[in-house]
């Protein structure tokens, strides 16, 4: 399975990590069905240009630049943070996480590879792809070509021959010395950022392999160019059997959320910088269906973060016993998730467990199963026994004036105060400290 990483040059999105997060899911299922997965994802770290059609600077050199730092650093501080962020959204690693800069000498062999084979030409600027030469090179899009002529007339490089074709080597400019290039048969540059997926994949999983991820803003360029120079370099097709997409986190209103455009969410800003688990983000994009597109608010962290400690309590809630898988409830979570990752269901079946007659024992083995794909880290809400719930204003408001109407032996009305609170979903529970 190879799955698209980060380009490093600025802190990953939310809109990453849902994709992220379901890439994992699909590892999970899939290890939950008893496959072997190997999965193998790529840092971008060098040849992410600007422009989608290789145009423009490059992303990693411009902020470098701008910080005074320089592009390694630029790429190893962002490194950082995507493992980080991938670990607080407790992701599996991939046995295989390789940079483009430590792949120069294989992303080269391939280039040489459509060299020979007559689908490459040169221009000032680098070596393209000649995408006209490839028969059904929209086959994974199913776009017209119309349609992404269309596009492209924005950033026109006049000198390709066809608006689609894109870079396989792009040249260091003449009057600048960039910080990353290296030697080549056609002289000293980067490679394209596509050619970096299309040699690493063969490289760490073979000419041909079973999975291949990333989100839909893929589908019509850089996947669609990756099929298209692996196939034409090996001649083994298919190259990968199963294509999956996922849908976007957008911003409020629709807006695209993307690096490039500044506007964006991270784990940083909206969970950790305000004391929430990054595991809320976890469990708020596994109540959407992949390949159904999300639209970022402040309600998503308010529900998914109520959602997540009432599942937390209620586990806790069972003991410490662990019983016996219950087959029944393990049949019906399969069928779920095997229903096209299915999580939105998956976790309406764990509440149905919770709700059902089993022991507690039981419900607790059963469901400590499923965590292992979910991910939820609810084996810790076993252990601390006591979990500590961030009591919300509202509620608080409630409590405080619940407290001045018992201290006035206002009876009725703190017993009002009492019922109001229960319906939202807190119990009161007075001690004699009280
Ligand atoms: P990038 O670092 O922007 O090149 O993208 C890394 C991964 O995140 C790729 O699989 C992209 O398709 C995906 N991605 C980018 N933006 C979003 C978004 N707003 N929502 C979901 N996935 C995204
Ligand atoms: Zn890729």
């Amino acid at each position: 399975m190879y799955t698209c990483g980060p380009t490093v040059y600025g802190f990953p999105h939310l809109g990453n990590m849902r994709t992220y997060v379901f890439e994992d899911i699909l590892k999970r299922v899939l290890t939950y069905n008893n496959f072997k997965v190997n999965h193998v994802m790529n840092i971008t770290d060098v040849g992410h240009l600007a422009g989608d059609r290789d145009m423009g600077v490059d992303k990693v050199e411009k902020i470098a630049k701008t910080t005074g730092k320089t592009a390694w650093e630029i790429a190893d501080f962002y490194t950082l943070a995507f493992k980080d962020d991938l670990t607080k959204l407790n992701i599996i690693f991939p046995d295989t996480l390789c940079k483009a800069t430590d792949n120069i000498k294989e992303q080269i062999k391939m280039i040489e590879k459509l060299e020979k084979k007559g689908y490459t030409y040169k221009i000032s600027d680098g070596i393209y792809f000649d995408t006209s030469k490839v028969a059904d090179y929209t086959k994974l899009s199913h776009q017209k070509l119309e349609e992404l002529k269309e596009g492209a007339r924005v950033e026109a490089n006049v000198e390709k021959k066809n608006p689609t074709d894109f870079a396989l080597w792009k040249f260091s400019p003449k009057d600048e010395k960039r910080q990353m290039e290296w030697p080549s048969p056609w002289g000293i540059g980067f490679p394209g950022w596509h050619i970096e997926c299309s040699a690493m994949s063969v490289k760490y999983l073979g000419e041909q392999f079973d999975i291949h991820c990333g989100a839909v803003d893929f589908i019509s360029l850089h996947h669609t160019n990756e099929l298209a120079q692996t196939e034409t370099a090996t001649g083994k097709i298919p190259w990968v059997n199963y294509w999956l997409h996922g849908a976007f986190l957008n911003m409020t209103g629709g807006r695209k959320m993307a690096k490039s455009a500044g506007d964006v969410v991270t784990l940083h800003t909206e969970f950790i910088n305000k004391n929430i688990n990054p595991l809320v983000y976890r469990f708020a994009t596994l109540n959407v269906h992949y390949r159904k597109p999300m639209e970022w608010s402040d309600d998503i962290t308010v529900s998914a973060k109520n959602g997540y400690e009432n599942l937390l309590n209620k586990i806790c809630n069972l003991g410490q016993k662990i019983g016996q898988i219950n087959k029944e409830s393990k049949a019906k979570f399969l069928a779920d998730i095997n229903d096209d990752l299915n999580m939105p269901k998956a976790l309406a079946t764990v509440q149905e467990v919770l709700k059902s007659d089993l022991s507690d024992a039981d419900k607790l083995a059963t469901i400590l199963d499923f965590d292992k794909v979910l991910g939820l880290n609810l084996e810790n809400a076993v252990k601390n026994e006591n979990i500590k719930i961030e009591i919300p204003k509202n509620i608080q408001a409630l409590l405080n004036e619940r407290k001045i109407a018992r201290d006035n032996k206002d009876w009725k009305k703190a017993d009002a105060l009492r019922d109001q609170i229960l319906s939202l979903g807190f119990e009161v529970k007075d001690t004699n400290k009280d």
